[in-house]
């Protein structure tokens, strides 16, 4: 069987984007903006032998102007600026396309003012005068906080992705079985039932032959979708192998998961694939074989064993048909 997680190296849908190597390996980017350049002037000499990659602004709204044009990590801004303050350029950040943290640097006298501008969304705050350790380790912090998050978000991103099918963006081979695994046990714990149909699209090869491999892709891609769309959100639906396609429904008994792939069987035959006329019966259509845990099956391999053996039975009893385990064909 054709596992097919190398098979495409499309990104999934609705996975996190995508870590950018370029974007891991460039220096941190710091946008300091105050109206006083004395106080510019040092910040940058201190925060610059910190190796940051350092921007200045003289005012809020050049400040905003630069967080538009260009991407920061982290904006140092004074809180009292003639026009547009540091609670505007707060208030802005949030509005960017990406995301910045904005520590606000404000005298004891407005404190207020900095309670404030957290509840805009700036992440931290400094008050003056500051000397420079405080001032390097709050930046530090908040740059090693960064880092956390991101390297969080990039595990996700690669964990969802090694559970996908690359094609389809349906769950794969490999996490169809960890999800089977955890999903009988839960059931075997909870006295549940959990059902298994296996799916096989009926006479692929021919359509192949005849429209070619690309096309046969697409329909395989439509064919994911349409699973997808007639299942529960609680049901899991993967792409077992080549042409072939699994869900596991839980909660769900024999009758009940036989009356569900009954419903999938009939409107993969009434849905409209590009190019189906070719079909032997000018259709496209699926055989689906149906088993339940534990009424028929006490293992996972075993339902799978059965879902198969059932699927089987459909293709010989003349395809685009369901059959549960162990008993006939359902109607
Ligand atoms: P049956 O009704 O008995 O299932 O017949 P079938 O032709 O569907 O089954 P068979 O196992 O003989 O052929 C499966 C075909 O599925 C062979 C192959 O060309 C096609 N196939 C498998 N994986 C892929 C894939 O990733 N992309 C495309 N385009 N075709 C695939
Ligand atoms: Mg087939
Ligand atoms: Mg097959």
């Amino acid at each position: 069987m054709i596992t097919p997680d190398h098979m495409n190296e499309e990104t999934p849908r609705n996975a996190e984007r995508e870590p950018d190597d370029a974007e891991a390996t460039r220096p941190i980017r710091l946008l300091i903006v105050d109206d006083e350049e004395i106080m510019r002037t040092f910040l940058n000499e201190v925060l610059r032998d910190e190796g940051y990659e350092i921007e200045l602004a003289a005012s809020g709204r050049e400040a905003v102007d630069l967080l538009s044009a260009a991407t920061f990590d982290i904006v140092l801004t004074d809180i009292v600026m003639p026009e547009l303050d540091g609670l505007g350029v707060v208030a802005a950040s949030k509005k960017l396309p990406y995301e910045v943290d904005v520590i606000v640097m404000t005298g004891y006298a407005s404190m207020e003012t900095a309670v404030e501008s957290m509840k805009l969304g700036a992440v931290d705050y400094i008050t003056k005068p500051f000397n420079i350790d405080q001032i390097r380790i709050i930046v530090a912090n908040r740059v090693k906080e960064r880092s956390l998050k991101k390297q969080a978000a990039e595990g996700q991103f690669y964990k969802e992705l090694s559970r996908r099918d690359g094609l389809t963006d349906l769950y794969n081979h490999r996490f169809l079985h960890q999800l089977l695994e955890t999903e009988i046990s839960r059931a075997g714990r909870y006295d549940r039932s959990v059902s298994l149909l296996m799916i096989d699209i009926d006479n692929f090869k021919l359509f192949n032959d005849t429209h070619g491999h690309p096309a046969g892709d697409s329909v395989l891609k439509q064919m994911g979708h349409t699973l997808r769309r007639l299942s529960r959100n609680c049901d899991y639906v993967a792409r077992y192998g080549g042409e072939e396609f699994a869900i596991i429904v839980p909660e769900v008994s024999t009758a009940a998961a036989a009356r569900m792939a009954e419903r999938i069987c009939a409107m993969v035959d009434e849905t409209e694939f590009e190019g189906e006329e070719v079909m032997p019966i000018g259709r496209l259509t699926i055989s689906i074989g149906v088993a339940t845990f534990p009424a028929q099956a006490s293992t996972k391999d075993e339902l799978i064993d059965h879902a198969d053996k059932a699927l089987y039975k459909a293709k010989a009893g003349g395809r685009n048909q369901v059959i549960v385990y162990g008993a006939g064909r359902m109607n």
